[in-house]
């Protein structure tokens, strides 16, 4: 458990901003790769980069000093399985799930190891085989009785705000100046500060301050963090000047409405500035395979969120509640969790810009988010 906590710690640290502003992570220089924790996270990097052999001799460091830890133990299946060593790959899965049973993805990655070949590369997307199709299924009822466990609904303790754009990156602006960038990071800061003193809910942030973050790393903060709910924060902006009031969205492949697609657009926008989003041609690993199934779930799941905040919004905003909508947002796609956008406010309507330059009104902002985590 001690591990648990010192991880806790790690990740608390990268929440104050060592990301630098090109979204790598800076290491501080505290001895972690001496232990048994900095051995993971070296190993996920090197995961991360595909370097697999490196990862497996570094991630075998790891599990060494630390045999308990069900984080290094999936990492170095998942590195085993990145070189194609099924059987290696099987029992450090097998590991992870002994420490953690509520381990669902290795799971799922012995049931996909164990019956069917692993081939490093394959050409083309396939739709799901009978066996991806029955893995899917058990995932359903394992969350089906996690959720029935837990009472009604899904139960937030963690939670990771993401203040939308910064640094170079100012967002919507309005025509008086005021800029999305700053507002989103004010909710987002005094949001956090709020769920924090509260207590029952451990908040982090993908930003603390001015500077820009890849839209990927800010997924990756939340994967990161084991968040059970991922909230990006937004201001709206529009051609029509007169477009205003509260829209919340979630993520799904094809756009709710024409509007809705307008609206990723342009959070999406900010991608052309982010390298790592480029799929490398020919290659789909065996987690894409499994991360579409939990993608599937997460989605459906983040809808009902994305009511409940939009419920929120329109019980306790001085305006007009637009309602929920999905639409592909690069930032929410890859999040291992739900995850919503919220957009509250246009920033392009003189009246909702003179509103969100209110302190009180922020707070009304803040109020209302805080109360739909809880
Ligand atoms: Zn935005």
């Amino acid at each position: 458990m001690e591990n648990t906590l010192r991880r806790r710690a790690f990740l608390k640290m990268m929440a104050k901003g060592l990301f630098v502003s090109s979204g790598l992570l800076v290491y501080p220089s505290l001895g972690w790769s001496e232990d048994a924790m900095g051995y993971a996270f070296e190993g996920q990097s090197l995961l991360h980069k595909k370097y697999y052999i490196k990862a497996v001799q570094v991630l075998k460091k790891s599990v060494n000093l630390d045999p308990e830890s069900d984080w290094a133990q999936g990492l170095l299946g998942r590195a085993y399985a990145g070189l194609g060593q099924k059987a290696e790959a099987v029992v450090a899965f097998r590991n992870a799930i002994r420490i953690n049973p509520g381990d669902t993805y290795s799971r799922m990655m012995i049931a996909e190891m164990t019956q069917k070949p692993i081939t490093g590369t394959q050409k083309e997307k396939k739709p799901l085989t009978p066996l991806e199709k029955k893995a899917l299924e058990e995932e359903e009822v394992m969350l089906n009785r996690l959720n029935a466990k837990k009472g009604l609904g899904y139960n937030v303790k963690r939670v990771v705000i993401d203040a939308g754009h910064g640094g170079f990156d100012p967002g919507a602006v309005g025509q008086s100046g005021l800029k999305e960038k700053d507002v989103t990071l004010d909710i987002a800061l005094k949001l956090n500060t709020k769920l924090n003193s509260i207590g029952k809910i451990k908040s982090f942030l993908t930003r603390t301050g001015d500077y820009y973050m890849p839209l990927s790393a800010r997924t990756v903060t939340a994967n990161q963090h084991q968040a059970d709910l991922f909230i990006s924060i937004h201001i709206n902006a529009n051609n029509k000047r007169s477009a205003n009031g509260s829209e919340t969205y979630f993520c799904s492949k094809k756009a709710s409405s024409s509007e809705a697609e307008k609206v990723a657009a342009l959070e999406n926008s900010v991608l052309k500035f982010d390298e790592t989003h480029k799929k490398k041609p020919g290659y789909i690993n065996i987690e894409e395979i499994l991360f579409r199934f939990e993608q599937k779930l997460y989605w459906t799941e983040s809808g009902k969120f994305a009511k409940t905040f939009q419920d929120r919004f329109k019980k306790n905003l001085p305006f007009r509640s637009r309602g929920v909508h999905s639409a592909n947002f690069y930032v929410l796609r890859r999040a291992k969790m739900p995850s919503i956008l919220l957009e509250t406010g246009f920033i392009s309507n003189s009246s909702n810009e003179e509103m969100l330059k209110k302190p009180a009104f922020r707070d009304k902002i803040v109020d209302s988010i805080a109360r739909g985590i809880s």
